[in-house]
């Protein structure tokens, strides 16, 4: 795969259809940050729909090509799509985002890590072998074109899926955080704009606990084995909890887009019917990490909460970071 920097067009990005408006939401956008094609399926897909179906601007930086993915779905395990696991990969992700409805999908341009110890994870195009500074400067580049009011992250806390991809993202995500709206750092990389709001994408233990009991009540057999009950006593902070009733059935219908590398049979994602998942649980949950805005110890139900008075308001002279040019209704931006 071609690497790019951020650019503004090329294969990396799937035809965008840029919405311009005159309404608030029309003027917010939204960057969420994801290691391989289906973690942007399996994390956030729900709300994401919904800010989308808004009218807010949805991103997606996918970090690297996931080229080395085990095929999961055995229908799908054939050689002819071993061979080109990676084409086929990119057609996977460009089905899922327009269910989801991310209007916009940038490649970082990075090679899938691998786990640690394999070869994949020596390979100097991987995305754990990249630069950290290289790496954050293409970020930066997608921030600052984009203009993202609001960025979604992977958390400080991965220790139950430690993938190196997973926790470049994190990092390079908190760095890009910082230095999109400095001046003085990547000058090349496109005028500064400082996003407002950090979160992490977190899974509350609860919600698999009520998962599993659900399974026992309907007298299915849970894919909770004991090991992964074991594990599901942390305790995941969150400071955001996301309405996405309507918009549940779009992570599973996602999901089964990336086709070599989810099982349509498997329990864990579909053992329950969709309406008894959103049942269980209506609201996808995030933490706010880091806010321009005001405190991160708070209760809220938007994740541009705060945002949308700031984006009206006329900046003040200490100038909100890039809300400036999101106070008049912007043209397309050029994609
Ligand atoms: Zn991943």
């Amino acid at each position: 795969m071609a690497q790019r920097g951020g650019e503004g067009d090329g294969p990396g990005h799937f035809g965008a259809t840029a919405k311009v408006g005159w309404v608030p939401d029309e003027r917010l956008c939204l960057l969420s940050v994801h290691a391989h094609p289906d973690d942007e399926s399996s994390k956030g897909a729900s709300t994401v729909a919904r800010y989308h179906a808004q009218g807010v601007r949805t991103v997606l930086v996918c970090c690297t090509g996931g080229e080395e993915g085990d095929i999961l779905n055995p229908a799908m395990d054939t050689p002819e799509v071993r061979a080109d696991i990676g084409r086929v990969r990119m057609a996977e992700l460009k089905a899922a985002t327009d269910i989801i409805g991310y209007d916009e999908t940038v490649m970082l341009g990075y090679r899938d890590s691998g786990m640690p110890g394999s070869e994949a994870n020596a390979r100097p195009d991987s995305f754990a072998q990249a630069p950290l500074d290289e790496a954050v400067g293409r970020l930066v580049a997608v921030i600052r074109r984009e203009r993202p009011q609001v960025m979604v992250t992977y958390p400080d806390e991965q220790t139950e899926y430690p993938h190196p991809d997973h926790l470049r993202v994190h990092e390079i995500s908190l760095v890009a955080f910082d230095a999109a709206g400095d001046p003085a750092r990547y000058p090349d990389a496109g005028a500064p704009f400082a996003p407002l709001k950090l979160y992490y994408s977190v899974w509350p233990a609860e919600r698999f606990r009520q998962i599993h009991a659900k399974f026992l009540e309907l007298g299915l057999e849970s894919p909770f084995d004991e090991k992964r009950l074991a594990r599901l006593t942390r305790n995941d902070p969150f400071t955001t909890t996301i309405d996405v009733l309507g918009f549940q059935s779009v992570r599973g219908e996602a999901l089964k887009a990336h086709a070599t590398q989810v099982d349509p049979k498997s329990p864990f994602w579909f053992g329950l019917p969709p309406e008894v998942l959103e049942d269980i649980h209506p609201v996808e949950q995030f933490r706010l990490a880091q806010s321009r805005i005001g405190a991160v110890d708070v209760t809220e139900d938007d994740l541009f909460a705060g945002v949308r008075d700031a984006t009206i308001s006329p900046p003040g002279p200490e100038n909100l970071g890039g809300l400036h040019p999101h106070s008049a209704p912007a043209p397309a931006p050029p994609h």
